[in-house]
This record gives structure tokens, sequence and C-alpha cells, in this order.
């Protein structure tokens, strides 16, 4: 196994978590198989309870993990399914050393954090890069593992030391550092170095040395600025990568691979360079030859709490050649009027109640003009509110989770009695029956599905029939648990209690994204 570490340096929110995935994608491109670590030094479990305004996306894995949102990041870019061994936190690291201590296991040590913690990190990192089995079962032959934080802060240094024993274990060729770092500019407009070599030298202090610098600017780093850093960080000219802000992130790939990232990585991880297939490249900046507008009615104004979702109308349109411009709507600021000149309505997932009644008026603007609509998850749950109050007549449907009404959404039955918050909502992987005449059976070209989950109510059972009985079908089930609704007679009216923004791929668009855009554009309102 290879490893190829990432750490950042100057600040956060430079883009570490992409650099990284574009880096596995790079190194899948030339040939070889590629998964993934992303540590987090917070002492949270995982990021399940994590304020999603603060932290971005809750990504929801496979096996119901739930995670930062780099994990997506990894899905998407290097087109592969991770588990929750593959996102370490201080939490997960420390709670499984005292659990270990407790049961006696140490053997009478004094437990501390070198070597016990550092060692469990580095079991934990072996263990997921060395178990993770791709679609056809091979095992990956590089690991990338990205260290999330700044280099110099308290909560990531057992992490850091914890690498740097694995560079002496692994020895060059095996280990190679990538350090992602900030060039700001002056007020006369030139790129400075100096963070950059303070950051170095946080490293060196540390033991570790950086085999790569990624720059981080506005501006292309020029080749006088690159020696000026190559001399300073003892690193190769070659070796300091230029990365500008990309217009699609999906680029920065592309854009690494111009700057010579492949003709400096793979030597150094003693590897041959293979010509790269280019046709990921290709996939991902086809051509836009139409454009439309989709509202995504929101509780949070922070784009990042949404990012699969994002990606998957990106993926779906790109497949299509479609531009999709996403109208970010406040759910308790938006005006009915706002809706008329979108092709699509979009209602995402969430939790509470705020800004459901925005929500819920978004659903009726769409049933009743024909506007294209997806529900995820919430979204769901509220188009079958929705219905409930002004098809079926239950003027006071609502969720249990919103409060006093009549109960059309109600608390899942094993969720009762269930205190621990974390880690406890039906989670992950289930599969979901369709109805083979159902607009997504067509769309999957499948009436078995497989999608992640999230959630602690549902559609509750005795109120099924009645509600289907005035024309909302429950197209996709898994058992008496619905999962999936679509209005007949209607563009396309269709909302599932999964979530498949999360399985959702550059190469492989989400079906009911794809049923979702092509409606829109069919309904296209809006042109420039
Ligand atoms: N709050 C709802 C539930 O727990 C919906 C969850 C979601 O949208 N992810 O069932």
């Amino acid at each position: 196994m290879k490893y190829v570490v990432v750490t950042g340096g100057v600040m956060s929110g430079l883009g570490k978590g992409i650099t990284a995935a574009s880096i596995g994608r790079i190194l899948i491109n030339r040939g070889y198989r590629v998964t993934s670590v992303k540590i987090d030094p917070y002492l949270n479990i995982d990021a399940g309870l994590m304020n999603p305004a603060q932290h971005g996306e809750v990504f929801v894995l496979k096996d119901g993990g739930e995670a930062d949102l780099d994990l997506g990041n990894y899905e998407r870019f290097l087109d592969i399914e991770l588990t929750s061994d593959h996102n370490l936190t201080t939490g997960k690291i420390y709670s499984s050393v005292i659990q270990k201590e407790r049961h006696g296991d140490y053997l009478g040590a004094t437990v501390q954090i070198i070597p016990h913690i550092t060692d469990e990190i580095k079991g934990r990192i072996k263990h997921a890069a060395e178990n993770w089995t791709d679609k056809d079962g091979s095992h990956a032959e590089i690991c990338i593992v990205e260290i999330g934080g700044t280099v110099g802060d308290i909560e990531s240094m057992p992490f850091l030391e914890a690498v740097r024993q694995m560079h002496w274990e692994c020895g060059n060729g095996d280990f190679v550092l990538v350090h992602v770092t900030l060039l700001p500019t002056d007020t006369m407009g030139d790129l400075k170095t100096k963070p950059t070599q303070h950051s170095i030298k946080a490293l060196r202090e540390l033991g570790l040395e950086a085999d790569l610098i990624v720059g981080r600017s506005t501006l292309p780093i020029s080749l006088s600025t690159k020696r000026k850093i190559s001399s300073f960080c003892d690193v190769d000219v070659s070796a300091v990568i230029s990365a500008t802000t990309a217009s699609d992130t999906y680029f920065v790939p592309m854009e690494l691979e111009m700057e010579g990232m492949a003709d400096v990585l793979l030597p150094l991880l003693k590897l041959s360079s293979e010509k790269p297939d280019n046709s990921w490249y290709s996939l991902v900046s086809r051509e836009y030859t139409n454009r439309i507008r989709i509202g995504i009615i929101t509780k949070y104004g922070v784009e990042d709490v949404y990012i699969s979702i994002k990606e998957a109308l990106k993926h779906a349109g790109r497949q299509l050649s479609t531009e999709v411009v996403i109208e970010w709507l406040d759910a308790e600021q938006y005006i009915i009027q706002d809706l008329a000149d979108l092709d699509g309505i979009l209602i995402p997932g969430g939790f509470g109640n705020r800004g459901i009644e925005g929500m819920i008026s978004a659903i009726t603007y769409a049933r009743e003009h024909n506007k294209p609509l997806l529900g995820l998850c919430l979204g769901f749950q509220l188009s079958v509110i929705e219905f409930a109050r002004n098809v079926v007549g239950y003027c006071d449907a609502t969720s249990v989770e919103m409060g006093e009404g009549t109960p059309i959404i109600d608390l899942l039955p094993e969720q009762d009695g269930v205190d621990d918050l974390g880690g406890t909502m039906r989670l992950g992987d289930y599969s979901v029956q369709l109805t083979a005449d159902s607009r997504l059976a067509k769309l999957y070209g499948a009436t078995e599905v497989i999608e992640r989950h999230r959630h602690r109510y549902e559609v509750k059972p005795e109120y099924i029939d009645e509600i289907e009985a005035k024309g909302l079908r429950f197209v996709g089930r898994n058992g008496q648990r619905m999962e999936v609704l679509e209005l007949p007679d209607h563009p396309y009216f269709v909302a599932t209690q999964f979530h498949p923004e999360f399985r959702s791929r550059p190469t492989q668009p989400s079906a009911p994204f794809i049923g979702f855009v092509k409606a829109s554009l069919a309904n296209q309102t809006w042109r420039e």
C-alpha cells in the first residue's frame, strides 16, 4: 500500500478535500486503484450530530456512517463507495483506546498518546486502506489520507505524529506528503510566499517534510515564485503546483494534471507513468446546449449543506447537456411569485419545523401549476402532508416531528424509546421495490434499487390507502415502509424517502435527478 498524505497550511477552507480527491482521480486515470481516508480531528464520533450550517452536509455512507462532506467528494471523484472506517475522528480513536484500556487490553501499561493513540490511528488508517475493495473485489494500491484542519492546530497533533511514524515505517516511495497552502495577494497584487514558508516550518517542527506543495492563489504562481518556494521549502520547482480557483470543482484534476502533478507524484511513489485515460475529463467537461433554472427551497442559506444535491443536479445536467442554474430560496422569506419562472422545484431533506410551511406552499404550487417537483426525504414527507391537507382533507395534517395535528408522518416504530441521538436513525443502504409501471422504475431501468437513507419518521401506514384513493401513488416501498411517491397526470411530481443524491456520480447520474432535469427542461419557462 502506498500513502499520499494531504495536509493543509495557513488556513482552512482552501479546498484541501477537492485537491486530495483530484489527486486520487489523477492516479486512477493513470491506471491505479485508489481509496481514501479522511481524518477529522474533532471529538465528535461522527458528523451525524454536527450543525450542517457550520460544517456542511452530513454525507451518508452505504453502511450508514454519517460522515464529513469530503467523503462525498471522494466517492464522486474516485467513483468508489466508502464506509465509516474511512472517516476517522478524534472521538472514534479515543473512545476505542479508552474501551480497550477498560477491557484490560494494555496489560498494565500506562496508556498514553504516544504510542497508544498513535498506534490506534496508524492501525485504523492501514485497516481502512487494506480492507477496502472496489465493486469488482479488487484492493487499492494507493490510499489518499487527508488530515483535516491546519498544521499547527492542537487537535491534529496526534494524527500528524502518527503519519510521521508511518513515513518512517513505509519508507520513501510508499509515502508522499502533499501540503496544500495559501499564497495570498498583497496590495500590489503580488503573490506572497511567507505564510507558506511558515507552515512548512510548522510541518518540519513535527518531523514532516512536504514532497509536493499545492499553492492555492487567485493568480497562477509564476516560475520565479515557484523557485522561491522551492528554495525555502526544499522541494523541486516542478513539485510546486499552482492551483487557482476552477470554475467547476470537477475541472481541478485536469488543471492539476496540466501543472504536472502526475509527472511529479508518480516518480515519488516509484510508479511508472502510464498514459492517462482522459475519458473522465471529457465527461465532466461536456458542453452545455441548454439551461434550466431550479429553485431549491432551503432552511439554511449555506450551499455546503446541500452539496450532494447540487452535484447530483450537475451530474444529471451534464448528461443532458443542460446547465442547471440553482436559485436558493429561503423557505421563510421567498414569495410565491418567485416560483413562477422556475423550471423545477426541489425540496431537500431537513430536520425540525423551521421553514416547513414555506416548503409546503412550494409543493402546493408545483402540484397545482404542473411544475416539476423533486422532494427528498423531508421533501417526501412534506409532499405527503401537503396532499393530505389539500386533497385528502386533513387540514391539520402534520408530522409528529413538527407538532400537533393529524400525524400523517409518524415516528418509525423501531425508533420508539431511542434516547441516544447519534447514529440511531434509519441510516444507509436499504433496498426499495418499485412498481413496474412507475416513472422511477423506467428511469432506473429496474424494479429493485438500493439507495441511502437518513430518517427517523415515515408515512404512517394507516393513512396510505386513503391517500392513494385520492390519487397519490406510493410506487416505491420497503415492506410496509413508503419510499417513493408519484402523482400521475403531472409532468413530474416525484419524491423519495431516501436520498438519491448520495449515490449520484459524474459517471452515473441519479435516476430521479435525470427525470427531474428532463421534465424541467421540457417545462422550460426561462432563458437569458
Ligand atoms: N426529519 C425527517 C426525519 O427524520 C427527515 C430527515 C431528512 O430529511 N433527512 O424523518
